[in-house]
């Protein structure tokens, strides 16, 4: 007999998997009904930032009277890792730290070292960079594995213009040194290109990064949350990035790391180094999605775009057993069907959806 576990859900009064959750042994290889098994995890370990970007964070919706979540409400770092085992077990080989910003996570060094010690995860970290400078080190001996730094412009007053909290952008720039420094490499350095405001500094963030080792990846603006007011005409296609860059810095295509990689792989013709660029809008690549984001209170969801959350915190503080988790991840990633970067047009922009912040971009 499956066993049955209540399917409440604490943001959605709807239950929302069908049927009761079956028992499902950990083997590590879950599909969902697209054939697309669960390998990578997102964790938000805070919706909190120092930035207000604003196309992420506005100012005007994230002010001082914004409701965040209160702390009691954020996983404990015992539980995160806790859950990390559970997924690990079914299958996640990469874990990705983020939020918010999740440097601004107090001790945030020990979660690293306690999921460095479930041992053979893929760890890393998406950070704003701004406290790196101070962390990297650190991060590195914890056992983080890689890092990716976001940086939208290299030139002071669009940067200070962006964050929307005038943080140099040279503060940013000693992050990215001192990660190099301390072997978080190859760091990767993702600029969101946003029509109209940083589109021109696409060649200054390349002729930057050639030759430095580090990846420099641009990556389409997407219609996450609902607070940035996004239009189609605000998105700067990847085709477009590369035509500009070409331009003057001569690239050729090179084949993925593996298949389904997100980012796709191009290299400086003179041997300058590699970049990427990332497709969210034009080329939508949820057919090779393999990704789970655990919000900062715990809650799983199967798409970026996904508007109902599976409680699993409720599960850990309600006393289940580490099985009886695991099968109602599992429950939930056999039904997942998400496909919203291709089905997305101007008319599911107005859909409900969850800002990126809490969710973990
Ligand atoms: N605070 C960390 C940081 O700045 O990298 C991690 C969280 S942030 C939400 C993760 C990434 O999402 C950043 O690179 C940010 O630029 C990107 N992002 C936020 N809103 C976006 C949007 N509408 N479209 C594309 N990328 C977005």
């Amino acid at each position: 007999m499956p066993r049955v576990i209540p399917l409440a859900d604490a943001r959605r009064s709807t239950p929302p998997l069908v049927g009761a959750v079956p028992d499902v042994e950990p083997s590590g290889l879950l599909a969902d009904t697209r054939g697309r098994m669960l390998r990578d995890l997102r964790i938000s370990v805070t919706d909190r930032c120092n930035f207000r970007c604003v196309y992420c964070m506005p100012k005007d919706v994230f002010g001082s009277d914004y409701p965040f979540l209160p702390h009691a409400d954020l996983l404990t770092f015992e539980e995160i890792t806790r859950l990390a085992r559970i997924f690990k077990a079914h299958g996640v080989e990469k874990i990705r730290l983020t939020g918010g910003e999740p440097l601004l996570r107090r001790d945030l060094e020990r979660l690293v070292a306690m999921l460095a010690g479930i041992g053979g995860l893929d760890l890393t970290l998406t950070t704003n960079g701004s406290a790196l400078a101070a962390k990297a080190a650190d991060l590195k001996a914890a056992g983080l594995g890689r890092i990716t730094v976001s940086l939208d412009s290299l030139d002071d007053t669009v940067f200070r213009a962006m964050n929307n909290v005038d943080f140099p952008v040279a503060r940013v720039l000693a992050g990215i040194d001192a990660a190099a420094r301390a072997g978080l490499a190859p760091v990767k350095v993702n600029m969101v290109v946003k029509r109209g405001v940083n589109q021109h500094q696409i060649l200054p963030l390349a002729r930057r990064f050639r030759h430095s080792g580090h990846i420099l990846r641009f990556i389409e603006y997407m219609d996450v949350g609902h607070t940035n007011g996004w239009r189609m005409d605000d998105v700067v296609p990847s085709a477009e990035v590369i035509r500009t860059i070409d331009r003057e810095l001569p690239v050729e295509p090179i084949d993925p790391n593996y298949p389904g990689e997100v980012a796709e792989r191009w290299r400086y013709a003179d041997g300058g180094g590699e970049i990427g660029v990332i497709s969210s809008v034009t080329r939508a690549f949820c057919r090779d999605c393999t990704r789970a984001r655990l919000a900062t209170d715990g809650k799983l969801y199967t798409c970026l775009f996904a508007t109902t959350g599976y409680d699993l915190r409720a599960m850990l503080r309600d006393g289940h057993s580490d099985a009886e988790i695991g099968s109602y991840v599992a429950a939930i990633w056999l039904q997942r069907a998400d496909r919203y970067s291709e089905i997305r047009s101007e008319n599911t922009v107005a859909l409900p959806k969850i800002e990126m912040s809490y969710i973990g971009g």
